[in-house]
């Protein structure tokens, strides 16, 4: 067995140890951050929304506290080519439930796991001459330190990297006080994510959360193209101040939800985020002034722009092929070869079409994913709704935890074609040309302001 360091205690850092100690591996994880500084000291690195295939790995290493704290059902998205028209809606359900829970308290919690289960924890800054040292005396180091600094040491892969820049402005907020059950709303999901999607601005978008002090609320994001209404947060140096223009901004552009949020309170000091990051990949092995190679991981190997809700799920993702390839690695070859070959699964398996997914929530809707969100035109997400309208709309939340599934046919015109053909017996052309003049017929209504009764839940835009 091998002994292995590792930089970071956030769920990459945490769950590969955790991995790697029921291989039978030595593992000692070198964090900025203590277990309980994770609770007083940071605000959540992200939403982390998290699917079913990654809870699954959870489940594996037996480190899934938290199952019935609040289950995400689906996918509420509402469409809106420009501010203040909300062209399309779409209601999905997962086939199994997703989960946001706080970062703050599973990194609480696994450091305590990791330590209670033989893992070593040591609590420092790590620069790159104490990366040295901790790499000469340890067979394997990777490097799971998020997007900070250290992750610097890992070039960007221009083969692989789509951008130069960050895409959007971020702004996460964490709420209380805001109802979770939407369903009085006419939502049929008890926990459901709300999308609303903006052509122009940008996007915005609320996930039912499990806070660190054990209670139910929402980790809401606004997602602002640069310059663009939603890009209104430069001057607010507080949670507080965030979460008022977060009112403005709802009340101005998204009126539909402004009474839902209209009493938001902030859930704790520390609970926002502003910033931005350029969506990259890195190469995965970086090599230090000694010539010793590290192995990056997580976010600080790729990292995604949160709009698709891929950052997380990719960590998980990139540390089951880590665990696979060192259950297979019987000789400990830990070789810049290795460590590319490991890395290069990843992107082939998942990795790549991940953030093709990601990337494509980014764009302007290509003509494949516009047929496919009209072919849906009429989901409500009712339990036992199996109409073809609702199995599109599943098919694109199911999405979300293995874009496989779906990534080509809202990429490609032909495939998004075949594919409604598939499900509806070769009407996807009748069903292209009924639903245009449904969702023509709900943009009248709401032009004339008469209630939209051809779409069973949408409401009206004030
Ligand atoms: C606003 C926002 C919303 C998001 N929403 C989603 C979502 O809904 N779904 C999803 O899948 N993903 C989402 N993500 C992405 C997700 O949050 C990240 O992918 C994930 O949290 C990264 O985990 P990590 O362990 O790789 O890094 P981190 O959580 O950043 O952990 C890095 C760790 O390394 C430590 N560290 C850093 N430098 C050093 C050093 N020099 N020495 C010692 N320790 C160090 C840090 O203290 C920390 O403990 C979102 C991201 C953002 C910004």
């Amino acid at each position: 067995m091998s002994k292995i360091a590792i930089i970071g205690s956030g769920m990459s850092g945490l769950l590969a140890g955790l991995g790697l100690l029921k291989q039978g591996h030595e593992v000692t994880i070198y964090s900025a951050l203590s277990a309980d500084d994770w609770l007083t000291k940071v605000p959540p690195t992200g939403t982390a929304c998290r699917f079913a295939t990654s809870l699954d790995l959870e489940r594996e290493l037996g480190v899934n506290h938290w199952e019935d704290s609040t289950p995400i059902e689906g996918i509420h998205l509402t469409f809106c080519p420009k501010p203040g028209r909300q062209l399309i809606d779409l209601m999905g359900r997962f086939d199994r439930m997703a989960l946001a829970i706080d970062v703050r308290l599973q990194s609480h919690r696994w450091t305590h796991d990791f330590q209670e289960r033989g893992g070593k924890v040591v609590v420092a800054n790590v620069d790159i001459p104490k990366l040295e040292e901790i790499a000469a005396d340890a067979d394997l180091t990777l490097v799971a330190a998020g997007k900070a600094e250290i992750g610097q040491l890992f070039e960007v892969d221009n083969s692989r990297t789509v951008y130069e820049e960050p895409q959007r402005n971020l702004t996460m907020f964490v709420i209380k006080n805001v109802s979770l059950d939407r369903s009085s709303d006419g939502i049929a999901q008890k926990y459901g994510i709300k999308f609303n999607f903006f052509g122009t601005e940008g996007e915005q978008f609320s996930i039912p959360y499990w806070h660190k002090d054990g209670y139910q609320c929402w980790n809401a994001l606004f997602e602002a193209r640069p310059g663009r209404a939603f890009d209104k947060f430069d001057d607010c140096n507080s949670g507080e101040a965030v979460v008022e223009r977060v009112k403005e901004l709802f009340k101005q552009y998204i009126p539909w939800d402004y009474d839902w949020i209209k009493d938001a309170e902030l859930a704790d000091p520390k609970g926002w985020l502003k910033g931005k990051f350029r969506p990259c990949f890195k190469k995965p092995v970086g090599t230090l002034p000694s010539g010793a190679t590290v192995m990056a991981l997580g976010d600080t190997a790729n990292s995604l722009d949160p709009i698709g809700g891929q950052g997380a799920n990719n960590c998980y993702r990139q540390i089951r092929v880590l665990l696979r390839g060192m259950e297979a690695n019987k000789k400990g070859d830990y070789s810049p070869e290795w460590m590319n070959a490991t890395f290069d699964k990843y992107f082939d398996e998942i990795g790549k079409v991940t953030n093709e997914f990601n990337n494509l929530l980014l764009e302007e809707i290509t003509p494949a994913a516009q047929r496919l969100l009209i072919a849906q035109y009429g989901s409500d997400a009712r339990p036992g709704n199996s109409s073809i309208q609702q199995q599109l709309a599943n098919a694109f939340c199911n999405n979300f935890d293995n874009p496989n599934l779906l990534t080509r046919q809202l990429l490609d015109a032909g495939e998004s074609k075949a594919f409604v053909n598939k499900l509806s017996g070769g009407k996807a052309g009748s069903i292209d040309i009924r639903n245009k003049l449904r969702i023509a017929g709900g943009q009248l209504r709401q032009v004339l302001g008469i209630p939209r009764s051809d779409h069973p839940l949408a409401r009206m835009s004030a």
